[in-house]
């Protein structure tokens, strides 16, 4: 563990003679060993894109994970290493961290669209030691990999991980494996390493205004929130068929897509593919998902294809509730679902440093549209002033929460002073501004920082102008959200250009392709303003507020798909 920072004192939180240990306290038996014995309980359906569809039972889970654990020992993984996963939703990807889990290993997921700068930084960051890899990935491996001295092994899924495990091997000095060669060769067997309830279990990379992606770090006791959110807000049980749409790369598809109904041994329906609106209400009806989790994009997608109509007479739908998180969700929006689906939606809020929901609506709590419901139980939330006093109802302020909160994350991987900087008089700021009402109801406002809000899934604008930055055409460049009546808000780049370089909508979709290439498909552009100058503050700072209202600049403005 040479790479852990010792001044972040989180150092400690992977450090296995630090804690006392218990079995029952491995999230990964918690939410899977626990249910292994009763031999034919549903864990998983899992649909691939082109419509076939593959079952397991917790049983078979708990076996598939055990070989995981057992080939990830003989590679000399062990308590407290970073262990990564750059897959697509496939069945590999819950086996993969759950087996590593059980080892007591740290672990991360990657989008799968995550291009080389994105994946380097986390990965780097981490100090991961193995990465499962989808095949297709490779090219993007070797453009990250001289940046990540302390990756030792790539296991590679899929139909051509046997050529990509040849080219890594053949291109540097890595390990790399075939996941179903290696597993092959290993026992079913395996007990989950005990471990300690404050011991680290997952890394989950969040963005800021400034800086790269910082880690998030969260501890084995992170099930207790997650399985108590799991029972008091999305009223899980046995009988459910539960369909989160979010990728674990997002801490709500890791949380609530796996762990939290697991822990109540709930069984789940994964999706492989992305939205298409006909396709997923077919996967509604013909899966009878009970319980769907989902974003107020996908709803305000479904409702813009659908105009107006119902779906609910025309279709054999058995759905008994919705959820939705991530961004702000509009009480017409509800109005519109509640008549199409013809069940109650619930919009909840919590962060990925939060770990599990903290303010939510939920069965036997009456909505008031537009709000994001009460505080959960086992969660003190407030609004707070700049002093940390909280604030009478009605009046905006920073929405804060005790850190009694078992689920609240340990602190930024490295950096204490930004872990810091997240407390104020005895609270953790969320960095989001709303109001609770006279009823302990709770409204959002805005976010507090710039960080950008697409389709639920947030992006840090430092990161968008530094991939720009690499372009040879851009001078400077500065990146905001601007509103979307979908997706919240669209990622708008403001470039001045090289002097020999001309502002033509071919080099706009050029620099939004660059981007895309270089960290994901959501952080795509989709405007780019060529500008003369930046507006900058004496400091140098560039003034995003004038950027966002952008009166003053009149540049080349390109709106691009
Ligand atoms: P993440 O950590 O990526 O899950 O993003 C958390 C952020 O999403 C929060 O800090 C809010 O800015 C936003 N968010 C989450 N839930 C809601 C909600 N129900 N309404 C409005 N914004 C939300």
């Amino acid at each position: 563990m040479a790479t852990l920072e010792k001044s972040t004192g989180l150092h400690d939180l992977l450090r296995p003679e630090a804690h006392p240990r218990s079995v029952p306290d491995n999230l990964a038996w918690a939410a899977l060993t626990r249910h292994a014995h009763r031999r034919w309980q549903l864990a998983l359906i899992w649909e691939t894109r082109t419509g076939s569809v593959r079952t397991s039972t917790f049983f078979e889970l708990e076996r598939a994970s055990n070989r995981v654990a057992n080939a990830l020992a003989q590679l000399g993984v062990g308590r407290g290493d970073r262990v990564f996963t750059l897959l697509g939703r496939t069945p590999a990807l819950y086996t993969s961290l759950l087996g590593a889990l059980k080892l007591g290993a740290v672990v991360g997921v990657l989008f799968s669209d995550f291009g080389p700068t994105a994946i380097q930084q986390r990965l780097a960051d981490a100090g991961a030691k193995v990465l499962f890899a989808e095949a297709t990935s490779a090219a993007k491996l070797l453009d990250a990999r001289a940046g990540l001295p302390d990756l030792e092994h790539v296991i590679f899924v899929g139909k051509e991980a046997s050529r990509a495990a040849r080219e890594l091997r053949a291109a540097c000095d890595l390990g790399a494996w075939v996941l179903d060669e290696l597993l092959a060769k290993q026992p079913p067997c395996f007990s989950p390493v005990p471990v300690a309830r404050s011991e680290a279990c997952f890394f989950v990379y969040t963005s800021g205004t400034t800086g790269p992606p910082k880690g998030v770090v969260h501890c084995h006791a992170i099930a207790d929130q997650l399985a108590a959110t799991a029972r008091e807000v999305l009223a899980l049980d046995e009988s459910d068929l539960y369909w989160c749409t979010a990728d674990p790369g997002w801490v709500t598809g890791l949380c609530y897509g796996i762990f939290a109904p697991w822990l109540l041994g709930c069984p789940i329906f994964v999706y492989e593919g992305e939205f298409a609106a006909e396709r997923w209400l077919e996967l509604l009806e013909r899966h009878q998902i009970t319980c769907w989790y989902t974003t107020p994009t996908t709803l305000r997608r479904l409702m813009n294809w659908a105009g107006r109509r119902s779906f609910a007479e025309q279709r054999d739908f058995a759905l008994r509730r919705i959820y939705t998180v991530g961004e702000p969700l509009g009480p017409e929006v509800i109005a519109w679902a509640e008549e199409a689906f013809g069940v109650p939606v619930y919009d909840n809020y919590w962060q990925t440093e939060t770990g599990a929901q903290v303010i939510a609506n939920r069965p036997g709590l009456p909505v008031k549209r537009g709000s994001m419901g009460k505080a959960v139980a086992g969660a003190h939330v407030a609004v707070i002033d700049e002093q940390g006093n909280e604030l009478p109802p009605n009046v905006v302020g920073d929405i804060a929460v005790r850190p009694t909160l078992s689920s609240l994350f340990k602190g930024y991987w490295h950096l204490p002073e930004a872990t810091r900087a997240c407390f104020r008089a005895g609270w953790y700021v969320t960095r989001d501004k709303g109001r609770r009402d006279e009823d302990g109801y709770f409204w959002f406002a805005a976010r507090a920082d710039d960080v950008i809000t697409c389709e639920a899934r947030k992006i840090g604008p430092c990161e968008v102008e530094n991939a720009l930055a690499t372009h040879p055409a851009v001078a400077e460049a500065a990146v905001v959200g601007v509103p979307d009546p979908v997706t919240t808000e669209r990622v708008k780049a403001f470039v001045v250009l090289r002097p020999d370089r001309q502002p033509t909508r071919e080099l706009a979709v050029e620099l939004a392709e660059h981007v895309e290439a270089q960290l994901s498909a959501v952080a795509r552009p989709r405007e780019v303003e060529f500008c003369a100058h930046l507006p900058r503050t004496n400091s140098g700072k560039v003034q995003r507020a004038k950027l966002r209202s952008a009166t003053e600049l009149q540049g080349r403005c390109f709106v691009l798909q």
